[in-house]
Formats: C-alpha cells, sequence, structure tokens
C-alpha cells in the first residue's frame, strides 16, 4: 500500500494541487451532497465538508464516486484518532467562503469585473478546437448567454476543457475565468473546470441568437477535425477531358473538349458528390465534395455513372474521417473505414 505523508490543514493547503496526502481531521460541517455532470455523460457526486485541525480549516470534496480534483482517487475516509480544533480555527472556519474559490457572477458582471468569477451560460456557439505552441495547447471558444436580453459572451477554454465537446444549447458552469483585457469576453486560469447543467437551467432559446462572424469562431486551414460523412444527398459524374491541361473540363455535345478542341481517346470521367457531414463542433455542413477528396471517402466508387456512385455512397456512410475545411472546400486527410463483416 501507498503511504502517504500525514500532514496538518495548514501544510496540506500548501501543497499542489493534485498532491496526494492523508489529513487528521474533525468534521465541522457537512453540507448536502452535490452532483453534477462532467464530460456530457459522467455523473459526479460529493458532499462539501468544512474540516479543521489545530493548524487551519479548510472546505474539502469528498466525492462518491471519486475520480477528478480535490479528492484524488483513492480517498479513504477513515474514523481516525481524535483531532482538537481550537476555538479560533472554528471561528474562522464559520468565515469561510463555502469551498467555492472564486465567487459566482451574471455574465455581463464577470466581464466587467477585476476578479475571477463562476459563470454559468447556455452555449449558443462553439468554435472548431484550435492548437497553438506546436500543437501542445488546444483551446476552444464558446459563446454564453445567461439573459436574454444581454449579448452572449464569448469565453476561452484551454486544455483539457477545450478538448470537451460542446453542442448550442449545453447549459455549463465554469469556475476560474477572468475579464480578458478590455474585450468584454472570459478568459480561463488553468485551475477551470466546466461542469454541465441541465438546460432547463437557462431556458433561453438559443436558436434565435445570430452566429459571430468573429474571426475564432471559424475554421482556418489549420484546423483538423473529425468529421462524418452522414448521407449522400446527390451525385453528379459527368465525360471530362483526358488531357491534365483541361483541368477536367467537360466534353461538349459534339464529343469535343472547349479548351483543347479535340476528342478524348480515353472514356474519363469526372464526378462530385453533394455531401451531408456532422463536424467536431456538433454543427452539420452540406458540401460539394469534387473527385479527388470523394475517393479519400469512398476508395471504390465508381465516378463514371450518377445513380451507381448514389447507391455505392448510401451503402459506405457513415463514413468517418479527418479533414480540414480550407476556403476551397473540405480536404479529405485520412478516413476510418468501416469493418467489412
Ligand atoms: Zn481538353
Amino acid at each position: 500500500m501507498e503511504s502517504f505523508q500525514v500532514t496538518s490543514v495548514k501544510e496540506a493547503l500548501k501543497l499542489p494541487q493534485d498532491a496526494k496526502m492523508t489529513m487528521a481531521v474533525q468534521v465541522l460541517q457537512v453540507e448536502s451532497v452535490q452532483s453534477y455532470t462532467y464530460a456530457q455523460d459522467t455523473k459526479q457526486s460529493y458532499f462539501p465538508c468544512l474540516v479543521g485541525d489545530s493548524s487551519d480549516c479548510a472546505w474539502l470534496r469528498v466525492y462518491q464516486v471519486p475520480k477528478i480534483t480535490q479528492c484524488p482517487g483513492s480517498t479513504k475516509v477513515c474514523p481516525w484518532m481524535d483531532v482538537i480544533v481550537p476555538d479560533n480555527v472554528k471561528a474562522a472556519a464559520q468565515q469561510l467562503p463555502k469551498e467555492m474559490k472564486t465567487a459566482t457572477r451574471p455574465l455581463n458582471e464577470a466581464i466587467a469585473g477585476t476578479s475571477p468569477s463562476t459563470v454559468t451560460g447556455k452555449i449558443t456557439q462553439v468554435s472548431p478546437l484550435k492548437r497553438f505552441h506546436d500543437n501542445t495547447l488546444s483551446s476552444k471558444f464558446l459563446r454564453l448567454v445567461d439573459d436574454a436580453q444581454q449579448p452572449p459572451v464569448k469565453v476561452a477554454l484551454f486544455g483539457r476543457e477545450a478538448e470537451q465537446a460542446y453542442s448550442p444549447g449545453d447549459v455549463i458552469r465554469i469556475t476560474d475565468t477572468y475579464p480578458y483585457k478590455k474585450t468584454n469576453s472570459l478568459s480561463t486560469k488553468k485551475s477551470a473546470k466546466v461542469e454541465f447543467l441541465p438546460q432547463e437551467h437557462i431556458p433561453i432559446d438559443v436558436t434565435k441568437i445570430p452566429s459571430t462572424d468573429d474571426a475564432d469562431f471559424k475554421a482556418d486551414e489549420t484546423t483538423v477535425e473529425a468529421i462524418t460523412v452522414i448521407a449522400a444527398q446527390s451525385a453528379y459524374s459527368y465525360q471530362a477531358c483526358d488531357k491534365p491541361i483541361c483541368r477536367n473540363k467537360k466534353i461538349l455535345d459534339d464529343g469535343t473538349c472547349p479548351t483543347c478542341h479535340n476528342k478524348p481517346s480515353t472514356e474519363a470521367h469526372y464526378s462530385s458528390a453533394l455531401l451531408y457531414i456532422a463536424r467536431e463542433n456538433n454543427n452539420f455542413n452540406e458540401i460539394r465534395i469534387f473527385q479527388d477528396n470523394l475517393m479519400k471517402l469512398f476508395p471504390d466508387i465508381p465516378t463514371n455513372d450518377s445513380a451507381a456512385m448514389m447507391t455505392h455512397m448510401k451503402s459506405a456512410v457513415p463514413v468517418s474521417a479527418k479533414g480540414r475545411f480550407t476556403r476551397t472546400g473540405l480536404e479529405i486527410l485520412s478516413t476510418k473505414r468501416k469493418q467489412c463483416s
């Protein structure tokens, strides 16, 4: 069994957030069980405890499903020797803010304030995941509303909190936000945590809120995202000139190429398809994909016949891939093939 150094509350408060320790404390107060959902599907519950010893006092979260943050996963709570809490520590304990490190504020006060806030809001828009510093730091921007009379507030998330999946309509609580310069937006500290709350918590219809043209919400050409082709809407195939210099020009009714005026010697075809694609930010796009990228998604697609293309695509979807949205369309980087049974 691992052994951790037994420490006093005063010393424990100075240790790093992920330090493991054993403490002998007296429980001064226990609050009711709090529950929230983490990472959209993980139920988490804990009860806040006010604890103290001869050195100091602190709020402690005791997790029922120990997994993250303040209490390490191996936390055991067991009766221990008597711990004496002096009266002055007990008095100080009653003054402690209830385990919240930051004050909870409405979004419009949080952006105007000078100190960190915990905010709650409904997501109206989600940016693509962006990566910085040689891909070591990820970030994502959300727009949140908590008041139908106020404009949405932009919040920047980093690291693990940025990598979670968010959708418009989700209601979240974010700790440790702070006003970002004087931009009416919020940034988050490394210690920030995002918790999902029931959507009814903020009864605002976010589908009526216009999206922003803020560049941080646009996919840039370096953003690689996971996409899934959900459906093929239509396919188009035509006979094309076989000379590379003519760039897939459509052959005219008289069988000649409008560019080089030759009759092609081979039956080359060029194709495209209109696809319905689910994106990493949970938005959907209808987008036309041309032959090169189409063949990366559907390597065996019969590109010389529109009807056969549709049949092929319908039997192959859904197809998951990594792609990059560029000014000219969607570039497919790799695909995850469906297993043949
Ligand atoms: Zn030609």
